[in-house]
């Protein structure tokens, strides 16, 4: 028989040994020691780091591995920072990808015009990567909520991204993993929809294959584990999409809802 004293052991490595969802940080650099003191300082502090010297790999790493924030170096071979941000800002899959410019320039007018073109913050080398950390963090709070804070909470709904746990009030449903980050996005971003299109890039990836009509069989899947009342929140947008609402449909509206059906047969 196991002795109390280690029982109580053995949970508390379990509960350790839950893993915390990391940021991906990819970081564009055409300069290797750079990019080395920045890998180093961010696995320090558990982010995930993907690294490019150009453009070009970059945006084959942005693909493939979705990013949840890029730190991009100014001057680059080929494609420059600036032009880089540009077009990541024109695409609509990474429309709203967070990025701080890296550079050696620290003049004002130079700042303005990496703001300009779509950065979401700006880093002048040389940077500490105390300096470097405290700004990603920022920016992620703003822009990747569930994963600064990995409880996410609307109304009766409950996330937890470190337990991988769903609640609704005081009941735990359970969904399987691609119901879960599906709903962990539209409660990240709560009241705004998004397309079918929209959601496949953003949940899946920009390069997974599959059709658009998946998203509802998905989309029906997250109802159904989030029971008659909770699954108010999830709304179809007719010929728009999705998106999670804060409120539940108020009785009436589902009344007069009822009354048009009935209405319209
Ligand atoms: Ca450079």
């Amino acid at each position: 028989m196991i002795p109390e004293k280690c029982q109580n052991t053995v949970i508390f490595v379990t509960q350790t040994s839950i893993r915390m969802p990391v940021a991906k940080i990819l970081i564009v650099e055409d300069e290797p020691a750079i990019r080395e003191m920045v890998s180093y300082a961010l696995r320090q502090s558990d982010f995930e780091l993907l690294e490019a010297e150009d453009a070009q790999q970059a945006y084959g790493l942005i693909a493939d591995h979705k990013p949840d924030l890029v730190l991009l170096d100014w001057m680059l071979p080929g494609q420059s920072g600036l032009e880089m941000a540009r077009r990541l800002r024109k695409d609509a899959p990474t429309a709203e990808l967070p990025i701080i410019m890296l550079t050696a320039r620290g003049e004002e007018s130079d700042k303005v015009r990496g703001l300009e073109c779509g950065a979401d913050d700006y880093v002048s080398k040389p940077f500490s990567p105390r300096e470097l950390k405290a700004r990603i963090h920022a920016l992620l709070r703003r822009s990747a909520p569930h994963i600064a804070s990995p409880s996410l909470q609307h109304g009766d709904v409950q996330l937890d991204s470190i337990r991988h746990e769903v609640w609704v009030g005081k009941k735990q449903v359970e969904m399987g993993p691609t119901e879960f980050r599906l709903l962990r996005f539209l409660m990240a971003h709560p009241n705004r929809v998004y397309s079918r299109n929209q959601l496949l890039d953003q949940v899946w990836g920009q390069n997974s294959y599959i059709e658009e009509r998946t998203i509802d069989v998905h989309i029906l899947r997250l109802r159904k584990a989030l029971g008659k009342k909770a699954s108010g929140h999830i709304r179809t947008i007719h010929s728009a999409g999705y998106q999670f609402h804060t409120d539940l449909p108020t009785k009436n509206k589902k009344k007069s809802e009822r009354v048009k059906r009935a209405k319209a047969a």
